[in-house]
């Protein structure tokens, strides 16, 4: 689904991812952790098409289209999803407005004919309600006002109704306490199958007690120092990054 190589990229010229390789099959979970400034956010606005990185060398294939030739627009359509480490806030733009507009624009881009209103905004209201946000949010702005672990929970909303070939979640259970870390869990989860794959961004071991991970991958220094399965998170969690940077170094 998602080939990385060699992938090189700075920011105001400074380089900050050093030569990532990385393949992601459908169906698999990878979890990239790392210590804080490692590139793992980087690495997911690289991917999403976020401006101001520039890709020095390299390349990025999904679903076998040049994925680094396409518009941001065009990678959410063709199913990439990023839940942003810090969600932006969309004020004046209606959590039921921005969703319904970016599901039509995906079936648009097939041919599909627009949503059902009615039946969309049910979804929302179920999708919120299994993340326990309250259904008045639908019509607020987007995390307009949210607390932190309220926009955390939007992102899969978001991520629920878009239903995405390829979800980059960054630190997603990042200021969640153990109930929403719960709910967030259980949200992936439900969405885990055969042509859907997930890249969890995380600095605990403690998301991938509830979403099993294939694969996790250590990043530091702008590249993947070492991989393996869950057993490295825990050997993460009880050690540190120390000796696995430090062995890199
Ligand atoms: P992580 O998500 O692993 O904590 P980031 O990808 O956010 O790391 O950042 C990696 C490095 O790139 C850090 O040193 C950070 O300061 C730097 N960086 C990220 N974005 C910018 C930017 N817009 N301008 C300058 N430096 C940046
Ligand atoms: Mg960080
Ligand atoms: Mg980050």
């Amino acid at each position: 689904m998602l080939e990385i190589k060699n992938l090189h990229a700075q920011v105001e010229d400074k380089p900050i991812l050093h030569g990532i390789n990385l393949t992601i099959g459908a169906g698999e979970v990878h979890a990239v952790m790392g210590p804080n400034g490692s590139g793992k956010s980087t690495l997911g606005g690289v991917l999403s098409g976020r401006p101001g990185y520039e890709i020095t060398e390299g390349s990025v294939r999904f679903n076998g289209q040049d994925l680094l030739d396409m518009e941001p627009e065009e990678r959410a359509v063709a199913g990439l999803f990023l839940g942003f480490q810090y969600p932006v806030e969309i004020p004046g733009v209606s959590n039921a407005y921005f969703l319904k507009a970016a599901v039509n624009a995906w079936r648009a881009a097939r041919g599909e004919p627009e949503i059902d209103a009615m039946g969309f905004l049910a979804e929302i209201r179920q999708a919120m309600e299994s993340m326990d946000l309250p259904t008045d949010m639908i019509h607020r702005g987007v995390n307009e006002g949210f607390s932190g672990g309220e926009k955390k929970r939007n992102e899969i909303v978001q991520m629920q109704l878009l239903k995405p070939a390829l979800a980059v979640l960054d630190e997603t259970d990042s200021g969640l306490d153990i109930d929403a870390l719960k709910l967030v869990s259980n949200g992936i989860n439900a969405l885990r199958g055969p042509d859907r794959a997930f890249v969890l961004i995380t600095h605990y071991q403690r998301l991938l007690d509830y979403v099993k991970p294939d694969h996790v991958h250590v990043l530091a220094g702008g590249r993947i120092v070492r991989s393996g399965g869950e057993d490295l998170a825990r050997e993460l969690e009880a050690r540190g990054y120390g000796w696995v940077t430090g062995e890199a170094a």
